[in-house]
């Protein structure tokens, strides 16, 4: 799904706080009846007022109305949690303007943004438990298993571990670009001007990049770590300007890791799995793109457990215990992304797929979107509904 933000510029203050009512409705409804989204907005205007926003929201998307057997509700909308997130970015000062969207996987938009300095950005917005209506039927026993809305739920654990993580990595001196700020299932992080590995042909020296990227792997299961997704796309290739002694100027290859809602723990009941297959696809890779072969054999995970024991550094597997997950948010997000990952394999070849992806593409055709800025910003910091609703009662509550 694209983000959307068309819409953004003509949305009033009270249109905004019935959004977010909306939203603090569905933390525990399905379906939000109309008078608790009156309730907890409790605009001036009363219950016309609210009427009125409600219309206007379900009209650009941001939320749906639902007709149940026991009463009529609304939902928010996959657009409409983009808009809170972007809302709130924007009222934090973090984001002035949307750009292009340069990424998009199953479970993510990509998006560049900036701020009012014109610093160009990346927002990351995670997309777990959407599941497209073409699969919906092999995807039966999925739905089945899930509550629904819990998109909005795995998606925000997915950004939240995925923002601690960075934090933690970058803390500890990791090439992984700054995260800036999270909001809801959306990160904030510095745009890295490099390539993805994949794009790279050719390379000067592929045994010197070789063992960088494994020395990374090491390096992260010192700190009681596994990427899981240590592929071409995740790892990002800056080409930096060097000039040598001899006054000749040279190019040197330093890569960025991205991407790391599925990082798991050395500790992991299957953490030899993960690390061998992260080692494994660079392996891969480097044998087919660069047609190099590493002579030694190896890394394996009984001696990188070995190192973590002895290094005694500062262990990072904690981190998303130590962020305020729980038990049961862990296990929750990790059977959510493996559920994903086999379904992406299972699909990859499907005529589904392919035809989704064209979908997609065809989207980006569209003639409005020239790919260009559109600025969102009409938030304030008074405007933080965030900060502002958080003290009226919930449903709870009320
Ligand atoms: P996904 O979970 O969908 O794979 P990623 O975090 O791997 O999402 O990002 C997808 C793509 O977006 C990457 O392959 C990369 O090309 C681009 N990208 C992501 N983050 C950045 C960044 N900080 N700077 C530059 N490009 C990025
Ligand atoms: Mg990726």
């Amino acid at each position: 799904m694209k983000l959307d933000t068309r819409a953004m510029r003509y949305l009033a203050s009270e249109d905004w706080r019935v959004l977010t009512a909306v939203e603090m409705g569905s933390k525990n409804h399905e379906l939000v009846p109309t008078p608790l989204i009156e309730k907890i907005a409790r605009l001036k205007g009363g219950a016309s007022g609210v009427h009125r926003s409600i219309s206007a929201l379900a009209k650009v998307g941001l939320i749906a109305r639902v007709k149940e057997a026991k009463y009529d509700g609304y939902r928010l909308t996959y657009g409409g949690l983009d808009y809170l997130a972007l809302h709130t970015h924007s009222a934090r000062k973090d984001i002035y303007s949307v750009g292009t969207r340069i990424g998009v996987g199953k479970e993510s938009d990509i998006m560049i943004v900036a701020d009012n300095q014109g610093t160009q950005k990346v927002l990351k917005i995670h997309r777990l438990g959407r599941i497209s209506f073409r699969t919906v039927k092999s995807n039966r026993d999925y739905l089945k298993n899930r509550a629904s809305g819990s998109w909005m739920y795995l998606s925000r654990l997915a950004a939240m571990k995925e923002f601690a993580f960075m934090k933690a990595l970058l803390a500890e001196g990791f090439p992984v670009p700054e995260p800036i700020a999270q909001s809801r299932h959306t990160i904030l992080m510095a745009l890295i001007d490099a390539f993805p590995l994949r794009q790279i042909s050719a390379v000067p020296d592929p045994a010197k990049l070789y063992g960088e990227l494994i020395s990374l792997i090491l390096q992260l299961a010192k700190h009681g770590l596994i990427h899981g997704d240590f592929n071409e796309f995740n790892i990002l290739i800056k080409e930096i300007k060097v000039t040598t002694e001899s006054g000749e100027e040279a190019l040197t290859l330093e890569p960025v890791i991205i991407d790391f809602p599925q990082m798991v723990s050395m500790e992991h009941q299957n953490a030899e799995m993960y690390f061998d297959r992260d080692v494994e696809c660079i392996k891969r890779f480097f044998s087919r793109r660069f047609h190099f072969s590493s002579t030694e054999p190896g890394p394996f995970f009984k001696d990188a457990k070995r190192a973590m024991k002895k290094a005694g550094l500062t262990r990072l597997d904690a981190t998303v215990e130590a962020s305020g997950f729980t038990k049961k948010m862990v296990k929750d997000l990790e059977v959510a992304i493996r559920e994903k990952e086999a379904m992406k394999a299972e699909g990859k070849n499907s005529d589904e797929e392919e035809e989704e992806s064209e979908e997609d593409e065809d989207e980006d055709e569209d003639p409005s979107d020239d790919g260009g800025e559109i600025i969102i910003g009409v938030a304030n910091e008074a405007d933080d509904l965030d900060a502002d609703l958080a003290s009226k009662p919930t449903e709870d509550e009320v």
